[in-house]
């Protein structure tokens, strides 16, 4: 029994896992990917990477996960992560009551940042 149901199901489980964790010049994913596109599994899959690696350095990722190598996964966490603390800044623009500096300071960024990601909101404000 797998840690996780869904892992029962994992093509990767039942073939070479060496395919998965290529190693050297030469030795890509291109197998692992087409086995990734056939999984049952692959939206399980990529939830639970997303989960286990977050928002992290690519440094901590390896292998392929969900058809996904470890710089399109980190890409994509960045991705998620700006998204998340831009919607963070709008929500605290929005309410009010708050300096762009507090704003910056609540969202772990810059308060350029703050003016960047609130232009158009200010801009629909004025209109
Ligand atoms: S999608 Fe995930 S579980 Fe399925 S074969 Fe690929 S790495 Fe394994």
């Amino acid at each position: 029994m797998s840690r996780f149901a869904w892992m029962d199901d994992a093509l990767c489980a039942q073939t070479d896992p060496d395919a998965f964790h290529p190693d050297g010049p030469g030795h890509g994913y291109r197998t692992a990917a087409k086995i990734c596109d056939t999984c049952p599994v692959r939206k399980d899959c990529e939830e639970h990477v997303e989960r286990l690696e977050g928002a992290g350095s690519r440094a901590d990722r390896h292998g392929m996960w969900a058809g996904a190598v470890p710089r399109a996964r980190a890409r994509q966490a960045e991705t998620t992560a700006k998204e998340q603390r831009d919607a963070l800044i709008i929500r605290l623009h929005n309410r009010g009551g708050m300096t762009a500096q507090e704003i910056a300071a609540a969202a772990g960024c810059d308060e350029r940042t703050v003016y960047r990601v609130t232009a158009p909101h200010r801009d629909q404000a004025a209109a």
